[in-house]
């Protein structure tokens, strides 16, 4: 146990001093409101399990997180930058910081009074990669369904601007670099059991058909803007 410990000491020290050469901003961590009502997504998805998924599962990764990397040299690393280092964290800071950034992600990617299709450059870009809106549905739709266990699907660019679907285990996210298909994420959707179980219990296929009804699509295409935006 105690090698374990000092091999762990050692590998983060390593990683902040990397970190810390690369010039990366101190970025604090911030547990945010959730930006509607836990009842504002109803009826397709339940005060209720707003409720639990943000105050008690988002709130444990968010408090676990802190836990793991005050006091360690990884503490005030912005959790993009660690990401791109996944393969090199320690296991409570991947899984926490995933669970953390992927939540943030996840509630503002949804709204009240949301859904629809998007337009302009967002949507001839899907169109341009997946041959139509319903194509890229039922894309996304199978990897959200595909997924065996926990984990989150997306909708992403790449490094040439094109857009994808894929899906992670547990916590990963696309920005990680354990995975095998590596972007900036626009779209994601939690397919934990937490985030369906109490209104559709084992039917996943229908929280996902639930979900197109509060997708976001105005911070969806904000977010496609910002990562195909010209280098600076
Ligand atoms: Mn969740």
């Amino acid at each position: 146990m105690k090698k374990q410990a000092t091999r762990i000491l050692i590998a983060t020290l390593v990683l902040g001093a990397a970190l810390a050469a690369t010039g990366q901003e101190a970025a604090p961590l911030v547990f945010e409101p959730l930006p509607y009502a836990y009842d504002a997504l109803e009826p397709h998805i339940d005060a209720q399990t707003m409720e639990i998924h943000y105050a008690r599962h988002h709130q444990a990764y968010y408090n676990n997180l802190v836990n793991a990397v005050t006091g360690t040299a990884l503490e005030g690393q912005a959790l993009e930058a660690l990401f791109a280092r996944a393969s090199e964290l320690p296991v409570a800071v991947r899984n926490n910081g995933g669970g953390h950034w992927n939540h943030t992600f996840f509630w503002q990617n949804m709204a009240p009074d949301a859904g629809g299709i998007p337009e302009g450059d967002l949507l001839a870009a899907i169109e341009a990669a997946f041959g139509s809106f319903a194509d890229f549905q039922a894309k996304f739709e199978a990897a959200a369904m595909t997924r065996f266990g926990s984990g989150w699907a997306w909708l992403s660019v790449d490094a040439q601007g094109q857009l994808f679907v894929s899906s992670t285990p547990n916590q990963d996210n696309p920005l990680m670099n354990v995975v095998a298909e590596r972007g900036t994420p626009i779209l994601g959707l939690d397919v934990w059991e937490h985030a369906y179980y109490l209104k559709y219990q084992n039917l996943r296929g229908s929280y996902i058909s639930a979900f197109w009804n509060v997708v976001n699509w105005p911070e969806v295409a904000a977010r496609f803007s910002r990562a195909t935006a010209p280098a600076e």
